[in-house]
């Protein structure tokens, strides 16, 4: 139930600024009275306008990531030696098992854009306060043209929209635009993957000149796409990028 309490605190927080939201709440309270929500791991009722997407049962079996962390987000006792890393340090929430991995696949594959405003909630709730503090902007990882016509959202973005509002720092827009379309790259060697994300983003000097960078995405595999994405802020301008995550996949494939 404290779940719950504070996701309505929080949207109290989040909505109140903005008519546009509001009314969209509207809409989604009058759909979620005549299709009750439900939880999107073990289907059980939710209470309406809400907005939630997962039962407290399931919220409680979701994995926090112990600190002390590898600068890639593990924690150091079960990493420690990846890397080199262009960001300064990852944070994720979860790690990417059991029903994190439901939610990733719901979120995205399954087309459930809904879910990105409880997820940024858990974010903010799970990750150390310290992460949101001393930035000056949020970027999410942008997703490619093509991908974004397919998906009709990009994920990272749903997330840092509603992140921003929780922790009051702004997204910067378009600052990071990825101009190269690849498939997905976690099989692949480390020298592949940095190959094939060379030259895969752009950014916009202007909005990134003398900023502190928070990069937000939904899911930390290998770190490649953050890498690629850290160099291209730092080229144009950024004094220091970070990063924080929903999720990071924890298993030896991805050292
Ligand atoms: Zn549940
Ligand atoms: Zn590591």
């Amino acid at each position: 139930m404290k779940f719950i309490h504070n996701i309505s605190k929080s949207l109290d927080k989040s909505t109140s600024k903005d008519t546009n939201i509001n009314k969209k709440n509207n809409i989604t309270n009058l759909l979620d009275f005549i299709y009750p929500p439900r939880c999107i791991a073990c289907h059980e009722l939710l209470l309406p306008f809400k907005e939630q997407f997962i039962c407290p049962d399931c919220t409680e079996v979701l994995t926090p990531i112990p600190a002390p962390f590898c600068v890639c987000g593990r924690p150091k006792r079960e990493c420690g030696t990846c890397g080199p890393h262009n960001f300064t340090q990852n944070t994720g929430a979860f790690f990417y098992s059991g029903i994190c991995q439901d939610i990733i696949y719901k979120f995205k594959y399954a087309k459930k854009p809904f879910m990105a405003k409880g997820m940024a909630i858990l974010m903010s709730q799970t990750i150390d306060k310290s992460v949101f503090e001393n930035i000056d902007c949020i970027i999410p990882v942008p997703i490619h043209k093509n991908r974004m016509r397919k998906r009709g959202f990009n994920q990272a973005h749903l997330l840092a929209k509603h992140l921003s509002y929780l922790v009051f720092v702004p997204v910067a827009k378009n600052a990071l635009i990825r101009t190269k379309d690849t498939k997905p790259l976690a099989n692949f060697t480390p020298a592949h993957r940095q190959n094939t994300l060379a030259n895969a983003f752009t950014a916009d000097k202007k909005q990134l000149y003398d900023k502190r960078i928070l990069l937000i995405d939904d899911i930390y595999t290998t770190g490649s796409t953050l890498n690629a994405c850290a160099k291209v802020l730092y080229e144009n301008g950024a004094t220091a990028v970070s990063c924080a995550t929903f999720s990071i996949v924890n298993n030896e494939k991805t050292k």
